[in-house]
């Protein structure tokens, strides 16, 4: 983060330098100690974290996370990720995240609702529907964030509680498309760049030959996606292996679905050839879109990616030296918090359905969810071809990833300086 910070920092000279480390730093930090009473009657004290990056443009809003590897430093570096986000979909949201270093896997139900209660709690009034919002990451689902709704909803008794929390099960308050946002927000998103001509000599999906890392719920949704819009997808992976279609055909995603579901990874599914994940990376197709984990291309593997676009469906999948060498062989990459903001964006429709108790249709969040995508696809084209022709051998950066976070901060100094800096 620091790193794509400081890329775009290098544009905004005529920003005031103290304004802008204040925007590059979390407003708080929040680490509380959670005693939990485990099955066999031992106690263990788990540690949690909630990090507000920032409320300048509304109540934060991010993720919770649980994985043994959680840290303060990645929440906080997530925190700003989602502000970045927020400001550049022009959702009225803050940028937040929050973890617990647990290993779900080892947790029973009632072990893994007892430290979700326990975590709320503690958090008490440090989240709330107009303060700090949580949402579904890392070995969260819908269930943890019913759990997340009925804690607070007990300690708030008598309000509209509902807006605490997105990502919520649809028989509390969960939107329709929220499943399906991340991905197809990333669909959107490549087919504006290619409408508004972002990569020469290809202008629509349909024919598309693409190749997606990771089929979960990011993959899935991107997939049937890029399918329904005349793309070809011929191959998918998971972290158990990856798939090809024999003879280049598209993949039968409902039937690699399937195949997951029974066997639990894609490998395997009738009628493809089985591949590495780094052979799928490697793959010669026109679109690439890594949506499992972060640092998937780096200095080590960038040379043999073969797609003419990356679309970021993880967050960080392309590291900062990767990205240098695929904009050298002018390859873009539609970065992350423009590619996979879909989510945040029916997270807020999420949001307003329930201040305002209604439920909107899915062909509404649909619409929301490209227009909001459309748009901000705009505003980073704008930046990216407005840098200066000079910029690039005066050695700024020039991608798109940077042009999308020049537009965000330039967004929150605007904000903070009509504001006036308190008191
Ligand atoms: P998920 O857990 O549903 O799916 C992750 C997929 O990645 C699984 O298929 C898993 O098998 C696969 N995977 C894990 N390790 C792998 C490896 N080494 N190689 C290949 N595949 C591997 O998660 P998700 O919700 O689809 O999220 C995917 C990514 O997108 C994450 O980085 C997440 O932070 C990011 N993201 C998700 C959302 C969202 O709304 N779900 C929004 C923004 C960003």
């Amino acid at each position: 983060m620091d790193e794509q910070f400081a890329r775009a920092r290098a544009h905004l000279a005529q920003v005031e330098p103290g304004l802008v480390d204040f925007l590059r730093l979390a407003r708080r930090s929040i680490v509380v100690n959670l005693p939990i009473q485990m099955d066999d009657g031992s106690v263990q004290n788990f540690v949690g974290y909630r990090v507000l990056h920032s409320r300048l443009l509304g109540p934060g809003k991010g993720g919770i996370r649980y994985h043994p590897d959680v840290t303060l430093t990645e929440v906080t570096a997530l925190a700003a990720l989602m502000t970045w986000k927020c400001a550049l979909v022009r959702v009225p949201f803050g940028g937040a995240k929050g973890g617990i270093a647990c290993d779900t896997k080892s947790l029973s139900e009632g072990e893994l609702r007892r430290l979700t209660r326990r975590y709320i709690a503690e958090l008490g009034d440090d989240i709330g529907p107009y303060t700090d919002i949580p949402a579904p990451d890392l070995y969260t689902d819908a269930r943890v964030m019913a759990w997340v709704f009925d804690t607070y909803d007990q300690m708030h008794p008598g309000e509209n509680n509902w807006p605490v929390v997105t990502g919520k099960p649809r028989e509390l308050g969960g939107s329709q498309g929220r499943d399906q946002a991340t991905g197809r927000g990333c669909v959107e998103t490549l087919e504006r760049f290619l409408q508004v001509d972002g990569l020469p000599g290809m202008s629509a999906l349909d024919g598309a030959r693409v190749a997606i890392q990771g089929f979960g719920d990011v993959g899935t949704a991107a997939a049937r996606c890029f399918r329904d819009r005349g793309a070809r997808v011929v191959a998918v992976s998971d972290s158990r292996g990856g798939i090809l279609a024999d003879d280049d055909a598209a993949l039968d995603l409902e039937r690699v679905a399937a195949h997951k579901a029974e066997a639990g990874t894609v490998a395997g599914t009738p009628g493809t050839r089985t591949i590495t994940n780094e052979d799928l990376l490697a793959l010669e197709c026109d679109v690439l879109v890594p949506a499992a984990l972060g640092g998937q291309i780096h200095s080590g593997n960038v040379g043999s990616v073969r797609a003419r676009v990356v679309l970021e469906g993880a967050n960080r999948p392309v590291t900062p030296e990767a990205d240098d060498a695929l904009a050298a062989r002018g390859v873009p990459v539609l970065p992350d918090i423009l590619a996979n903001a879909g989510g945040v964006v029916v997270s807020y429709a999420e949001w307003v359905q329930n201040i305002e108790h209604h439920d909107w249709s899915l062909e509404e969040v649909h619409a929301h969810l490209r227009e909001a995508m459309v748009s901000a696809v705009d505003r980073v084209v704008a930046r990216w071809r407005g840098f200066p022709a000079d910029a690039a051998t005066s050695g700024l950066s020039t991608d798109l990833r940077t042009a999308a976070m020049v537009e965000a901060v330039q967004r929150l100094a605007t904000v903070t300086e009509q504001r006036g800096i308190w008191p």
